[in-house]
């Protein structure tokens, strides 16, 4: 017997969040007042199981969760439900790492395509990085155009980061209070000029400042290690820190000018700066060599509080595939080798690593900044001028991989990266929704709110057949600018339909966005005080 979970027992039972204050009360009870999402697999607190969500689609909140199929006949007439049988019902992914550019360089970027191309991919959050807009989120007022720029454009919900630039540790608090979900700093140039990239001295003062902030502090972490002022005798005949060795088109002359130096170097720098602000969560951003993990360890066995994420770019791509002149290919840190790569792998593997996170770290720009050459095939067309920095048409200065914009286009793509790639490598469905929903959103102090299926959380939902595939075309690329390194590659895995708050935003076999519009929030609420 199935208990009807209107007049019976529940497994779960949650009293309704209240509806926000100054609207009419709703009846509860009545027709289309639930959204229920049924499947024989679900991931439900960390585990694959029967499940039936229920959602008032009025908060939008999870109200029940049932660890077995219930049928219709189960809630009252005119409830909307579906049961996805077989396809798994995920918590909705939160990418802990986008940029979107806008306002200021939209034409890379914006919420709009931003969040159409995260919803595609089941990704339900984004937490957009403080660098690239224009002005960077660097204070308040910056922090406040932004906000004013993606009003009414998200179609999946957005959090800020502050940023940590020289100068402002004096408006790092307000930023807290005004909800932004960590900070980031470069310890190396961000490559535009309005983000400039701190000192060990600037550190120290953002880590006095936020030191008992509900926040957590992140670092691009590659750093150029300081030249000693006297080489010895030499030191007269000295040549200029290093130029690039090699045709600037080829990608392991890249690789070299980025070695595994500067991210430990960067790191122990930072490690070290850690004993001012013993409370405060630390977080490096993208890490890409595998030589950091045994640093990490140290310090968190000696009670540091630091974690790492790294990218589905990282855990996908290898140098050795790299071809010549393809910068789609390029960002920073490197890609490196296929070794590193497993190195990786094996680290997020590991019940307690130091990697928590899988994130996209989606850094777009128009195709001429790319300067991909014609002949590394572009599928896509773009919206941006068909101006070039190199005077037009021309092939000149094309895949160079020193001029070319470092970044990878991925925001969307990363369920069935992670899960194409994780055929071969034995990894589990609540493998990925541990690394990419459940830990993302603990970073960023959504815990209880995002990356779970559970009373009381969002009803952010990730229909996914596992089973399927697709090959990443131009329609499979909802961002501003159709230029990703996974371009033409076929990846398993498919994202049918994605729910945010109770609400379906997008469906594969169906209607697409449907007409409701962008029904994205703004995450701004200030971050609660200790997680
Ligand atoms: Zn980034």
């Amino acid at each position: 017997m199935t208990l009807n979970p209107f007049t019976n027992r529940q497994p779960y039972p949650s009293p309704a969040p209240s509806p926000p204050s100054g609207t009419t009360t709703i009846d509860r009870t009545g027709a289309r007042s639930l959204t229920v999402l049924a499947s024989s697999r679900a991931v439900i607190e960390g585990e694959l199981t029967a499940a039936t969500v229920v959602i008032d689609q009025y908060t939008g909140k999870i109200t029940s969760v049932f660890h077995s199929v219930l049928p219709a006949s189960d809630f009252p007439p005119g409830t909307s439900y579906m049961d996805h049988s077989p396809h798994i019902i995920l918590p909705g992914l939160v990418d802990a790492h986008v940029h979107l550019n806008e306002p200021g360089r939209t034409e890379w970027e914006g919420f709009y395509t931003g969040t159409r191309a995260a919803a595609f991919g089941g990704v339900t959050t984004v937490v957009d990085m403080p660098l690239n807009a224009i002005p960077p989120t660097t204070t308040v007022a910056g922090l406040k155009e932004k906000v004013q720029a993606a009003q009414g454009k998200c179609w999946v919900d957005v959090g800020f980061y502050g940023g940590i630039v020289p100068g402002n540790a004096s408006e790092l608090r307000p930023l807290v209070e005004e909800g932004v979900r960590g900070f980031k700093g470069f310890l190396i140039d961000s490559g535009v000029p309005e983000f400039p990239a701190v000192s060990s001295t600037d550190i120290a003062l953002a880590m006095t400042a936020l030191a008992n902030e509900p926040t957590t502090l992140m670092f691009h972490a590659e750093m150029i290690p300081p030249i000693a002022a006297s080489v010895g005798d030499d030191v007269q005949w000295s040549l200029p820190p290093l130029a690039p060795i090699g045709p600037l088109n080829e990608y392991a002359t890249f690789l070299a000018s980025r070695p595994i130096s500067f991210e430990t170097y960067a790191i122990a720098e930072i490690l070290s700066l850690a004993h001012i602000a013993p409370e405060l969560p630390l977080h490096i951003v993208h890490l890409s060599a595998i030589e950091a993990i045994p640093l990490l360890q140290q310090a968190i066995a000696n009670g540091v509080k630091v974690t790492a994420e790294t990218c589905f770019h990282y855990l996908s791509l290898a140098a050795e595939s790299v071809k010549d002149g393809d910068t789609r290919h390029k960002c920073c840190p490197p890609i490196r080798s296929k070794s590193n790569q497993d190195g990786l792998w094996e680290e997020l593997t590991q019940h307690d690593g130091c990697i928590k996170t899988v994130v996209s770290d989606h850094s777009p720009c128009t195709p001429n900044l790319k300067l991909l050459p014609s002949s590394i095939s572009s599928l896509g067309t773009t919206n941006a001028p068909h101006t070039t920095d190199d005077g037009g048409e021309s092939e000149r200065g094309k895949g160079d991989f020193f001029a070319a914009w470092g970044g990878v286009s991925s925001v969307g793509l990363g369920l069935s990266i992670l899960w194409t790639e994780g055929q071969s490598r034995a990894i589990s469905i609540e493998d990925v929704v541990k690394w990419c929903c459940k830990n993302t959103a603990k970073q960023v102090g959504l815990e209880g709110q995002k990356g779970d299926l559970a009373v009381g959380f969002d009803g952010d939902v990730a229909v996914f057949d596992d089973e399927g595939a697709f090959e990443v075309g131009e329609e499979a690329m909802l961002f501003r600018n159709k230029c990703s390194p996974y371009q033409g590659m076929t990846l398993k895995g498919v994202v049918k339909e994605t729910w945010l708050r109770g609400q379906r935003v997008w469906e594969r076999d169906g209607r697409g966005f449907g007409k409701k519009g962008p029904v994205g929030k703004l995450l701004l609420e200030r971050r609660c005080e200790k997680s």
